[in-house]
């Protein structure tokens, strides 16, 4: 009896051995699995639903395929699928969550969030968070021609890697305060997270207690999984 936490698998067509990896990983830990919990970032990038990216349909019929067998699968948006929407729930059987969103494992208090939330430290991102989690705002862009949508994430894609080369290592990892904060507010003992690339587990010093804090990591040369039984959590690399 396993649950499965991932995120940030950023899929693309152009980086078809990320998607092989996932599909095989869907059909083998996976489908053993109880649930499947995926924490932001499954895709690169996603303009709307209604992308008929063929890369992403065989993507969107294995996750059927997990649902339709019996494994719950639960979603989380990232900075990079944060349009996904109740069509792709649709077609997929995935249910979406809102971030942060609280679970309980195996009596443990837990809270999943993509991570980029926490990032407070890089304020310019956090403006654009904001304005693109407006629903007035997804209208408008989803109400836009596709060929639209898709230049316009083109365009957003390159200016945000050019900004993400250009801060500092430090100021793209989450502020300790926003984690510190976040887990007393939602009173849990463990605070789970993808986002920034950094697998680990660390420990947060509450003053009257301590928490956990796992990392999840990309599935850029390996995968990376949150395995959690009567055991507990383990973060584990899984080989390419
Ligand atoms: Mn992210």
């Amino acid at each position: 009896m396993t649950t499965l936490f991932i995120s940030d698998l950023h899929l693309e067509a152009d980086r078809p051995d990320i998607g092989e990896q996932f599909l095989k990983f869907l059909k083998t830990d996976a489908s053993e699995a109880d649930d499947l919990y995926i924490l932001g970032d499954l895709f690169e990038a996603w303009v709307g639903d209604d992308d008929p990216n063929t890369h992403y349909f065989t993507i969107k019929r294995a996750l059927r395929k997990l649902v339709d067998g019996g494994i719950p699968v639960y979603f989380m948006h990232g900075n990079r699928d944060f349009m996904i929407g109740g069509g792709f729930a649709n077609e997929t059987g995935v249910k979406i969550l809102k971030d942060p969103c609280k679970v309980s494992m195996y009596g443990q208090k837990v809270l999943l969030s993509h991570g980029d939330k926490l990032c407070t430290d890089d304020v310019q991102y956090q403006k654009i968070r904001k304005m693109t989690r407006d629903p007035e705002w997804q209208a408008t862009m989803r109400a836009k021609p596709l060929k639209d949508r898709l230049r316009m994430a083109a365009e957003a894609r390159r200016q945000s890697l050019e900004q993400t080369l250009n801060l500092s290592m430090n100021i793209m990892d989450v502020n300790q305060k926003a984690v510190a904060e976040v887990i007393r507010k939602n009173n849990v003992d463990v605070l789970l997270h993808g986002h920034t690339h950094r697998p680990g587990v660390h420990t947060v010093d509450l003053g009257n207690r301590k928490a956990k804090r796992i990392v999840l990591g990309d599935w850029y040369t390996q995968g990376s999984v949150v395995r959690w039984d009567s055991r507990g959590p383990k973060l584990e690399k899984i080989p390419r």
